[in-house]
Formats: C-alpha cells, structure tokens, sequence
C-alpha cells in the first residue's frame, strides 16, 4: 500500500514560544478501497438471505401454551453462527482489525468456524479455526469445505491462547468470538434473532412470549435477546439452559464471574469452561441446568414431533422449554414459550443420535425419554433433572 502520504505540517521555528503541531495521516486509499468492497460483499450476502422460520411445534391447543422454535439451522452456513459471524466480520472489518492478505484466526466449538470460514472467503483472507480435538469430524469437514484451515489442540480450554498465539505468529487478527459476540451483535434491532422473532409472533394468540429459552456459548446469543426484550420494554422472561461441565450456571447462581469447570461440556456449541466474557449475567432472568443426557432425549424427541434433527444444544433448550411449559400448564397461565434450534443433527450423527457414542459416555437417555413421552401425554414434566435458578 505505498499511498502518497500528505507534506507533514509546517514545523514553527523554535523559540517563538508556539508549541509545534503534531500530525500523523495514516490515510491509506488502497486499504480504504479494499475495506469498501469487503464491507459490501458482507452486506450483499445479508441481503442475499431470507429470514429464518418460526416454527410452530403442534402441542395441543387445550394445553394454552404455544410453543414455537426459531430454526436457526437454515442459514447459508447451518446454524445461528452465521449471524454472529457476520457481525464479527462486520464489526472487525470496521475496526481496522482485519487487513488484505492477513488471516482471521478464531478459537471455537466447531460452528463459529464454519460460519467464519464462509466470511472470510467471501472477503478473501485466509481462515484457521483452533479447535477441541474432540470436535466432531463433520464440523472440521464444514470448515475446509468453506476454504478454511483447521489447528486441533488436546485441551479445550487452551483454545483461546493457541488462537492469540497463532495471530501473533503469523500478524493475523485473533476475531474473539468469547469477547466480542455480546458487542458485536446489534441488539436493539436490525433484524436481530430478537426483533425477528417478535415480528414473527405478531399475529399469534399469544403475541409477547412468556418466556424465550436460550442457550450459551458465547453468551451473545442471550444476551441479544435479554437486551432486546429489555429495550422493547416487553415482559417476556429470558431463561439460559445450561449443561453439564459449563460455568456459566454456577457463576449465574453465585455471582461468581471467575467460575471455572474441570471437564469441557459435551454438549458442542454451549457450555464453557469459564465465565465467558460475552455472558450479561445481569440481563439474565432465570438459568437452568439441564443433564446432557435429558438434552439428548429432548433432540430425539424433537425429530419426532418435528420430522427433524438438530444438535443437542437444540435439546438442552427445548427441556428448559418443556419444563417451563409443564410449570405454566400446572399454574394454569396460558402463553407461549420460544426456543432455538441452533444447528442441524446432520453433523452429530455419529455423536448425539449414535447409540455407541452414548454407551461410551456412559449416558442413559431412557428414563428421560420415558419421562418426556409422558409430559407429552399430559403436559406435567414430572421427572427431576435440572437445577433451577431464578434472578
Ligand atoms: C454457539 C452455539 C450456541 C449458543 O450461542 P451463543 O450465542 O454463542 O451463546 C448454541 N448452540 C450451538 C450449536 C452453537 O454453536
């Protein structure tokens, strides 16, 4: 970029007792221009999508609470990572945080990447993704199909520091999914996954959810739809699901920000070892610790009543969900609960729809498949199986 720089200022004379002006234009037209055009190929590809559905998940109508899912898995890149991955871009690129030629590197479960990887083609700049061995081979398949490069470490919780490492090494931008989701996101609207899903209610009987259920990985996800509802002055509730292995409950319940697990969460997509700094506790309304293996039942039970699969971080909500239901069915309150399904089941079959992968895990879905067959029956959850915190 050898961009004519301007003559630097008239430098006064000394001892004229004016102090000297200091000007330094770091003006790059080349870089500018390429900004530009990385900038609107981000925004053709917004304008390129179309919303996604929210489902109505038929339970019966005497019940008096309705239940819908916003099926984030139909965007271009499977699951509602591609929002965040746009924003990321968008607020990176804004920033002067990524340059022509240099490479966006990102610690992640597996489905930031993917979405990632997407944007940074798109743009044109290199992609590495620093992942959990334990990821899912399909999510690595994803990502080098998306033109991205995949760096695999032993230890989940060294993601972070491989991915600064590596920016370092080779003057690329660390994107910090973990810090940056919460800011990068445009909560107050913009079509956010918030704004959508009130326009989407609008015309159905129970127009203001009682309470939207979401789930974290980076926490941005509710901490969007927290703000929003806030902003919107709405009285809708947001409920947090939680796994098994993540600090986000026990941090949420203990006001203790430096919670910390031993094991990383089985769950793929949520659940961290730490408070992630992305996570709003204070927007939070409720949280919910759900097993994983009730998250796994609860996705099987989904492709029953939906005729489709989704991963299991999709089942950790939809339990919250089903228990929210069952307590608002037993107080008699009538209203409707939103859930996300968050990427599709395609890319766990191996995993949370293989009956080996629960075997090894020692994980028996049984008893909670049981359990939900009967709160389908009679809309009362009447088995135990998540901790329950409220704000
Ligand atoms: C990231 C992710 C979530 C949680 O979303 P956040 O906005 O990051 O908290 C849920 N499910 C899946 C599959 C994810 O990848």
């Amino acid at each position: 970029m050898d961009t004519p720089k301007p003559a630097p200022s008239p430098v006064p004379p000394p001892g004229d007792g004016l102090v000297q002006v200091l000007d330094i234009d770091r003006s790059d037209h080349a870089y500018r221009r390429w900004l530009s055009t990385a900038v609107a190929k981000v925004h053709a590809d917004a304008n390129r999508s179309a919303d996604t559905h929210l489902l109505s998940v038929p339970l019966p109508a005497d019940w008096g609470v309705d239940l819908y899912l916003k099926d984030e898995s139909t965007h271009p890149t499977g699951s509602l990572k591609h929002r965040l991955a746009r924003s990321l871009f968008l607020y990176a690129l804004c920033n002067g945080w990524i340059r022509p030629g240099r490479p966006v590197i990102e610690a992640s479960s597996g489905s930031t990447a993917v979405s990632e990887a997407y944007f940074a083609r798109l743009i044109g700049v290199p992609f590495v993704a620093v992942m959990a061995r334990g990821t899912v081979r399909a999510k690595v398949e994803l990502i080098e199909f998306q033109g991205g490069r995949c760096h695999l470490v032993d230890n989940p919780s060294e993601v972070y520091e491989a991915a600064a490492r590596l920016a370092e090494e080779t003057g690329g931008h660390y994107m910090d999914q973990f810090t940056y989701a919460e800011r990068a996101t445009d909560w107050r609207g913009n079509n956010n996954i918030a704004e959508s899903i009130f326009r989407q209610m609008a015309s159905e009987r129970h127009p203001v959810p009682t309470w939207i259920v979401a789930t974290a990985g980076t926490g941005g996800t509710s901490a969007t739809l927290a703000r929003y509802v806030r902003y919107a002055q709405a009285t809708t509730g947001i409920c947090v699901a939680d796994p098994e292995n993540s600090a986000f409950f026990p941090g949420w319940r203990d006001g203790d920000l430096g919670a910390t697990t031993a094991a990383g969460s089985r769950i793929e997509g949520i659940g961290r070892q730490r408070v992630e700094p992305s996570f709003v506790p204070g927007a939070i309304d409720r949280m919910m610790r759900v097993p994983d293996a009730a998250s796994v039942a609860a996705v099987r039970v989904l492709e029953k009543l939906l005729g489709r699969r989704a991963g299991a971080s999709t089942g950790t909500g939809l339990w919250a969900a089903f228990r929210i239901i069952s307590e608002m069915r037993e107080s008699g309150e009538r209203g409707s609960v939103v859930g996300l399904i968050c990427d599709p089941g395609e890319r766990y079959v191996e995993k949370y729809y293989a009956d080996a992968w629960l075997r090894e895990q020692g994980m028996d879905i049984s008893p909670y498949l049981a359990c939900l067959e009967r709160f389908l029956q009679s809309g009362k959850l009447d088995c135990p199986g998540a901790e329950s915190h409220r704000a």
